[in-house]
């Protein structure tokens, strides 16, 4: 989206007497924010560096073919039209100073500058690579539009190479797909990989049995599912396993590269996986906003980048200041949508009151409606409150739930018929590649441009990489 047009700055004058908002970020925390100030006597202004607000829990059905992008991204801007007392623009945030009380953000070389008198951060975070960041180059993350995108590419293309290759070495490669991290996302990754390789694609080939891929979902946890405890996440294990999926826990990803990886366990034996394709489906790092606003305010920040706010999610001794969701650290509560939400209507509470002239500083509690993940159609885990359940029951209560979430009536009906096609059926309409989807990013990377292109994830290194033909695309090319 952005690129060096040329250095015009454009500062935002607020001619506007009522109190000025601005909100960064358009996913949980900033859109429901935005929405919570409807009637509210205040202007908004919604900076985000995408124009869609993503609803990253159903990013793994466009990575494996279920729904299209744009079942769950609709554009903010839509979503906010009839709401008169807010503006989205976009761009990304470069600066936020705190005692001038302005937000700077840019886009194709144009550079805004937009004045506050509330400020609520929400601008999330990214994938962590745990220190090694050039496995992105191999292994994209989950975060994403583009990461999904690029991910079904290389999953569907995957088998295509399969069709084509010539020794049972290396058919058996490329129809090794591997997931790291055993987490709701992996869960969710693994068992939809499974599900494609093994109804989806069964009949769809001539020289493959696609059915034969091997699917392997790795962490270095004791566990799967740590976060739903011991019984469901053995119950998930054991689901995952009956569909084929090779569950490797206690082992970490110590190298990484096109062809494979190679894991570590606890007495240091090391394994090599010969795969092309890898999904990184572990650990968060908070957007690096959450560092500058730490730096200026004296907030600490935790070992993954999230701020430590006060417990009414203002920054220490800014009460003009919220931040809240991913990037936010508060008495250990998980980086979850519902804490993104509620944190937002919280802090837009405290900022309507404070536009009123008057000062709020409740601490913020937080409701737990539960969490699920689903491990395959008709399967999933639930746990809410005390209670646990897993199965057919947990699953349509996943369905309910996510149908609720999800924005807008035309896209929940569309999703519902996408749903059916691919779980009562075996269809999946969303089966589009593009080369873009699949060598756009690491491309960037290698012309140098990463930098104006600031929700790629970092890939550095890559250069010579890809000039000495080792990327992805010379393997595909042997193989053929
Ligand atoms: C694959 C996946 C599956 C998940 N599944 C679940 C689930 O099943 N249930 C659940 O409760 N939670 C789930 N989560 C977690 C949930 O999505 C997050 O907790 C939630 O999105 C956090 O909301 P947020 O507003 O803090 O951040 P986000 O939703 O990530 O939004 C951040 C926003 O900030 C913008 N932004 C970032 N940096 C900048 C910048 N510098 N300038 C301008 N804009 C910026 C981004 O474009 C984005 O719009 C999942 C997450 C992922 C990645």
């Amino acid at each position: 989206m952005c690129g060096r047009l040329g250095g015009v700055t454009v500062a935002t004058a607020p001619t506007s007497p009522r109190h000025r908002v601005v909100i960064i970020g358009s996913g949980f925390g900033g859109l429901f924010g935005a929405q919570a100030l409807k009637d509210a006597d205040v202007d908004i202004t919604l900076i985000s560096r995408t124009t869609h607000h993503l609803f990253q829990p159903l990013l793994y059905q466009v990575a494996t073919g279920i729904l299209s992008e744009g079942a769950i991204a609709p554009t903010t801007r839509e979503i906010l039209a009839r709401q008169k007392n807010v503006r989205a623009i976009a761009g990304e945030v470069t600066d936020i100073d705190l005692s001038a009380r302005t937000v700077t953000s840019e886009i194709l070389g144009r550079t805004t500058v937009t004045e506050y008198d509330s400020l609520l951060v929400a601008a999330g975070a990214g994938q962590s690579y745990f220190g090694n960041d050039h496995f992105a180059q191999h292994a994209p993350g989950m975060k994403s539009i583009d990461d999904a995108l690029e991910l079904r590419g290389r999953i569907f293309g995957a088998f295509e190479l399969a069709e084509l290759a010539s020794t049972p070495a290396e058919i058996e490669r490329l129809l090794t797909f591997v997931v790291v991290g055993a987490g709701p996302t992996g869960v969710e990754m693994a068992g939809q990989i499974a599900e494609l390789a093994h109804r989806t694609l069964q009949h769809d080939f001539r020289r493959i049995d696609p059915r034969k891929a091997r699917i392997v979902l790795l962490d270095g946890a004791d566990q799967v599912l740590p976060s739903f405890g011991q019984k469901l996440g053995g119950k998930a294990r054991r689901q995952l396993e009956k569909m084929g999926v090779e569950v490797r826990l206690g082992e970490m990803v110590v190298d990484l590269d096109a062809t494979g990886l190679t894991t570590k366990d606890r007495d240091g034996n090391e394994t090599r996986i010969e795969a092309l394709t890898k999904v990184w489906a572990a650990g968060v790092q908070a957007s690096p906003l959450g560092r500058m606003l730490a730096e200026q305010s004296g907030a600490k920040t935790d070992r993954a980048g999230r701020v430590e706010v006060a417990p009414d999610l203002t920054l220490p001794g800014h009460p003009e200041v919220y931040v809240v969701g991913d990037l936010m650290a508060l008495d250990k509560l998980p980086g979850v949508a519902q804490v993104a939400i509620q944190g937002a209507q919280h802090a837009a509470k405290a900022i309507e009151a404070r536009a009123a002239g008057g000062a709020r500083s409740e601490p913020f509690s937080y409701f737990d409606k539960g969490s699920m993940a689903t491990i395959s159609r008709f399967s999933a885990v639930a746990s809410i409150g005390k209670v646990r359940f897993s199965g057919l029951v947990a699953w349509l209560l996943w369905l309910g739930v996510h149908l609720l979430y999800l924005i807008g009536f035309k896209t929940r009906v569309t999703t519902l018929l996408h749903w059916a096609i691919s779980f009562v059926g075996r269809g999946r309409t969303e089966r589009v590649v593009t080369e873009q989807q699949v060598f756009a990013r690491n491309l960037i990377h290698r012309l140098g441009r990463a930098e104006a292109y600031p929700s790629l994830p970092r890939v550095p290194g890559d250069r010579g990489e890809l000039e000495e033909g080792g990327d992805d695309r010379g393997q595909e090319r042997a193989a053929g």
